[in-house]
């Protein structure tokens, strides 16, 4: 919880009426430093005051200047604090801009559509943390690329594995391995924060030889404990310019004695690829050796039609940002319905990604998905917690029954 009384609050709107009965809202959650201001300009002044704003409410549609570019100029001034949209404008509108302000990387706590009730902002400001590590301090460490080989070498590299269940028998039947970084000074760095590094410097190879060969191993632990799962790799597009690959992938699952049909390798497209022919051939070839393929985070960027086209796929995932609250969100509802349609056509096993809630888990189920993963099965885990959570799962699927 936040002190009340610390947190100067600054409320953005040209509507005078709107600003009163905000401020009013706000009073009555005891927030005590509230101040308002009518149009961009006298907002903008107020962050270079003695007292600047820790959090801004900020309306969309004002005819001077509008929200959108209230935020590329807080971005400019160095804002750090939290930011809440409220708007009367379409819930898309309001999407687009709280997607944009995520990109400046903006702690953004929420979007309020108006009218809103003081107990909707209420839950919005209830679990904020005030200096978040979204500021862009937190960029300024990364780590480069010879410290990630080192890294590799020394063993700093571990992974988490999360579950994929299936959703009419709630059986589990596979894991995702995710590679974390336990870095000496940084702590425990997650794969955004390294994957596009070493893709960008040539260490993508050397990581992903390591991972696969470690939750192959994992696998191979798992079985002989009568774990009968599936274990999915994370492949960059960046590793599929080499024929060597091909046989390095081959020997390890004979090395470790996994069946490559019990092996996924989950695509995500590289921003740098040019040439396709070594993925195509690598791809169709490893396919052939019974590899399943799966495309990963469909629906973004490069993962898309032409993928599908091009790549004999096995599984789709569909991308968490058209799952998680779809069930309330017609936009997503008909993404998340023409990528599941799309994938049944082509006769792919479908994976939705993301799922956060009983609501979504609902609603993937009854939509007829095959599989789910998402926080509200479990978070990835280190191995050693798996068995564990899997007789936790089933007694909890049976209660179900
Ligand atoms: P991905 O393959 O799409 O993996 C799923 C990501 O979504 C994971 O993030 C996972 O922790 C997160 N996630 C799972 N369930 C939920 C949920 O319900 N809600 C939300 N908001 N997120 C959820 P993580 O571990 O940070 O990995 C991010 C990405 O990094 C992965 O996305 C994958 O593209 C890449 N990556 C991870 N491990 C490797 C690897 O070994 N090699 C390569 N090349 N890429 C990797
Ligand atoms: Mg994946
Ligand atoms: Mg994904």
């Amino acid at each position: 919880m936040i002190d009340h009384s610390a947190v100067n609050i600054l409320v953005l709107d040209d509507e005078p009426f709107m600003l009163k009965v905000i401020a009013h809202i706000l009073g009555r959650l005891g927030f005590s430093q509230v101040a308002t201001a009518s149009d961009g300009q006298r907002a903008l002044d107020l962050l270079g005051s003695a007292t600047p704003p820790g959090l801004i409410l900020c309306d969309l549609n004002m005819p001077e200047m509008d929200g959108i570019e209230f935020i590329r100029k807080l971005v400019e001034q160095g804002y750090h604090g939290g930011l809440i949209l409220v708007s009367g404008e379409d819930a898309r509108l309001l999407q687009t801009t709280a997607k944009l302000a995520r990109a400046h990387r903006i702690d953004l706590l929420g979007q309020l559509h108006k009218p809103f009730s003081p107990g909707q902002l209420a839950e919005l400001i209830s679990g904020w943390h005030p200096c978040e590590a979204a500021t862009p301090a937190a960029a300024a460490t990364a780590p480069g690329a010879g410290e990630l080989r080192r890294a590799i070498a020394d063993g700093e590299l571990e992974l988490h594995y999360q579950p994929k269940v299936a959703l009419a028998s709630g059986r589990v039947t596979g894991v995702e391995a995710l590679v974390r970084w336990q870095h000496p000074h940084l702590g425990l760095l997650m794969p955004d924060r390294f994957i596009g590094m070493a893709e960008e410097h040539g260490v993508i190879d050397a990581l992903t030889r390591w991972v696969f060969d470690a939750a192959l191993a994992q696998a191979r632990r798992w079985a002989d404990d009568g774990l009968d799962l599936r274990i999915a790799v994370n492949v960059s597009m960046a590793n599929l310019h080499c024929i060597g690959f091909l046989d390095f992938m081959t020997d390890a699952a004979a090395k470790h004695g996994i069946a490559p049909h019990k092996i996924i390798l989950e695509v995500t497209e590289s921003r740098l690829m040019q040439d396709v022919r070594a993925p195509l051939e690598i791809l169709g070839r490893l396919r052939l050796r019974r590899f399943r393929l799966s495309i990963d985070d469909f629906g973004t960027g490069h993962s898309s039609f032409a993928q599908l086209r091009d790549i004999p796929f096995d599984e789709l995932k569909i991308e968490r940002g058209f799952v998680r609250g779809a069930a309330g969100n017609p936009t997503l509802r008909a993404i998340y319905e023409a990528s599941l349609g799309l994938a049944r056509q082509l006769g792919l096993e479908v994976v939705a990604e993301g799922i956060e809630d009983q609501q979504d888990w609902d609603f993937v189920r009854d939509s007829g998905c095959d599989l789910a993963q998402g926080y509200f099965i479990a978070w990835p885990m280190p191995a050693a917690a798996f068995a564990g959570w899997v007789v936790d799962w089933d007694a909890r699927a049976e209660r179900r029954q």
